[in-house]
């Protein structure tokens, strides 16, 4: 019996997560942890939400709230997204607690105080409209090297150059676009490289780490560890407990994973034995297994690290830190800002819990990048799912209770034929083998064990032909019983990966809720099947097939952009403030004349009527409108454009019209008759 302490990657409050999470690190967690309870390991598994930072607010900015509330209403949207996908932890905090914010401090003193800090003065970009110093990626303006337009402060989408915003022409602030001004200020930095050799024998010694991680965290310590800031110029956060650094908080990547401390923490206050966190944290036995994604290892391999040796205390250090590649959507990146995303808190609402994870879990973005697709998880869940797992368990209950009342039926062990034995020997090797591949952190390899069990319990019946044998007699009632207790070993080495099916034949076969949670994994191939029990007379299908419209139907959905609750503040650079919008004048314009500017074919001049005056507009809709179709017509005007001449003629507007791909153009008109002058709102 060993002990661990599993964690999950602190999922960011600003915004409900989404199934690459999931199958980067909270699914491979959960069912890692559902495992080794299952072996008897002394396991908790900690995570909570991480609450601090400058996009937390940023999006209270933008939805008119304080963070307090931004926190508040992620965490518990994320929260419920993960309990509906049964990801249960021993606890689940958030890091805008006193706990935390104590053993943060407490952290920062121990660094000072350990000589691992250096302040450095430095200039940054200071918005004195929003009244903040202004972060790399909040700052935008014209790339120096390719002249584009939108350019983030750290990185030109456009030519790739990495940038300092200084670096930039026209620099502007993200949030509301004004020119931001240069300030001096001072910070802390946590200087890295005093750890560089403890950290190289540390990460040299972890031989069984995937490849991806070790040799990632080993290439960052071969580049040379740079000093990292550990304040920033903020008021939402963990003040820096100095007092030389007013108004500074703790940047979030130090104080975010001492989170999984002080959950820990607030787990054992919370059962009653607060000092049992010290059992698993303290403890040099204790392995310590961080899930994330490939974009947290740094920040785990090196930086956490460095932060608990910095202590000179008893910290473990993590044993392992299984880091999954990223999921694709449909073969494109998934982008939060887009919204090309399948968000957890919805189709949790739409497929059961138990499909997703199997499908997730099949391809799970283990060694590379995977993919999700829609269709292909219909067909898992309709080929596999529904079809092998489901209509097995359906198959072995009913027959049961057609053909011997609902009765496990008494084996003569003694006259078992090979094909028998043979399908309960396959099943201990398949248990051993999803065992060994768990240990391995191979959770695709995993689950395509556990489907062996499906196929082999379904080509078991076909092969005895069990609807052929006579009920009463020793085959049938061997045959019948050996179909059983597949589906009953099956049930419970699906716990890990489906807990929910899991529990449900277990139900349907006679067992209680809590049943399970007293199996062994080592066991499973061993335990037999109640025998003379009665199974429930209500057979449910596990799982039900998926037909082709709704699976067309969220193709479609995610199609189409726009659903404006869920765009994150990725996307703020391409966002305006609603008052910025308000200071376009849009009327309703009545057309009174047109006519063809001579010389130009695009070219078209309107008299337009908007009510307490008429207006010249000069418009390119030459080529799609003649001049008489467009008199009479209620378009849509900016009104309070500055006159631009064209073609030696002044236009005091601008009309609005819609362009299709082919570059049609379809003028915005009015839906009723309405006078002319009104304003469009
Ligand atoms: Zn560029
Ligand atoms: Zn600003």
């Amino acid at each position: 019996m060993g002990r661990y302490l599993i964690t999950a990657a602190l999922p960011y409050a600003n915004g409900p997560i989404h199934i690459g999470h999931i199958a980067g690190a909270y699914l491979p967690a959960d069912i890692y942890y559902r495992y080794r309870k299952m072996k008897g390991d002394d396991v908790i598994f900690i995570c909570g939400t991480d609450e601090h930072g400058v996009p937390i607010t940023i999006r209270a900015m933008q939805e008119n709230t304080t963070p307090e509330k931004v926190i508040e209403k992620y965490h518990k949207i994320i929260k419920e997204s993960f309990d509906k996908l049964g990801i249960i932890f021993d606890n689940f905090s958030g890091t805008h607690r006193d706990i935390h914010f104590k053993l943060s401090q407490e952290f920062f003193l121990n660094v000072l105080k350990n000589g691992y800090t250096v302040v450095k003065e430095q200039e940054q970009f200071y918005c004195e409209n929003d009244k903040m110093f202004l972060p790399d990626r909040y700052i935008y303006g014209k790339c120096p090297k390719c002249g584009y337009e939108n350019a983030k402060g750290d990185q030109c989408e456009k030519c790739g150059t990495t940038l300092d915003p200084t670096d930039l022409i026209d620099p502007k602030c993200a949030i509301c676009n004004s020119t931001p001004v240069i300030k001096k200020t001072k910070h802390w930095y946590f200087v890295l490289s005093k750890f560089e050799k403890q950290l190289k024998e540390y990460l040299e010694s972890k031989k069984d780490w995937k490849p991806n991680v070790r040799d990632f965290a080993l290439s960052w310590i071969k580049e040379g560890l740079k000093d990292r800031p550990i304040s920033r110029d903020l008021n939402w956060g963990i003040p820096l407990p100095i007092e030389e650094a007013e108004g500074k908080v703790l940047y979030v990547w130090f104080e975010a994973p001492i989170g999984y401390i002080s959950s820990t923490i607030e787990w054992a206050q919370k059962i009653g034995q607060p000092d049992k966190w010290k059992e698993y944290w303290l403890n040099p036995e204790t392995k310590l297994i961080h899930f994330i994604g490939k974009d947290n290892i740094p920040f785990h391999a090196i930086i956490w690290p460095a932060t608990l040796m910095a202590q000179h205390g008893d910290w473990i250090l993590p044993y392992n830190i299984p880091a999954n590649e990223f999921m694709n959507l449909e073969g494109e990146k998934i982008s939060t800002s887009r919204n090309w995303a399948i968000w957890v808190d919805e189709i949790v609402e739409k497929f059961p819990p138990d499909a997703i994870r199997y499908y997730l879990c099949l391809v799970m973005p283990e060694t590379k990048d995977s993919n999700f697709y829609w269709k292909e998880f219909q067909e898992k869940v309709n080929e596999e799912l529904a079809n092998s797992f489901g209509n097995l368990v359906s198959r072995v209950l009913k027959f049961l209770n057609s053909k011997n009342n609902g009765v496990v039926p008494t084996p003569n062990e003694n006259s078992f034929e090979n094909i028998d034995l043979q399908v309960l020997k396959n099943i201990e090797e398949i248990v051993e083998s999803i065992g060994n591949s768990l240990e391995k952190f191979e959770f695709r390899e995993a689950i395509k064990y556990l489907r062996e069990i499906a196929f082999l319990g379904n080509k078991y019946i076909d092969d005895v032909k069990i609807w052929k044998l006579t009920p009463g007699t020793t085959e049938f009632n061997n045959k019948l019983y050996v179909s059983v207790q597949v589906i009953f070993s099956m049930a419970l080495a699906m716990y890990p990966f489906m807990p929910f099916s899991s529990v449900k034949i277990l139900k349907m076969l006679g067992y209680d809720e809590d049943f399970i949670k007293q199996v062994r994994w080592d066991d499973i191939p061993k335990i037999k099947v109640k025998i003379g029990s009665k199974i429930s007379p209500d057979i449910e299908p596990l799982f039900t097939k998926i037909p082709d419209e709704v699976i067309e139907k969220e193709i479609e959905n995610l199609k189409r952009i726009g659903q404006k609750e869920k765009i994150s503040i990725d996307s703020v650079e391409e966002a305006i403030d609603i008052d910025y919008f308000k200071k376009v004048d849009l009327r309703v314009a009545l057309v009174k004349e047109a006519e063809k500017l001579p010389k130009s074919k695009k070219l078209l001049k309107l008299i337009v009527d908007i009510g307490s005056t008429t207006k010249q507009i000069i418009a390119g809709i030459g080529e799609h409108y003649k001049p008489e179709d467009i008199v009479g017509k209620y378009i849509i005007i900016v009104n309070n454009l500055k006159p631009a001449t064209l073609m030696g003629e002044t236009s005091y507007g601008m009309l609005l019209a819609a362009k299709d791909e082919n570059g049609r153009l379809i003028l915005l008109t009015v839906d009723g008759e309405i006078t002319p002058g009104s304003k469009v709102s």
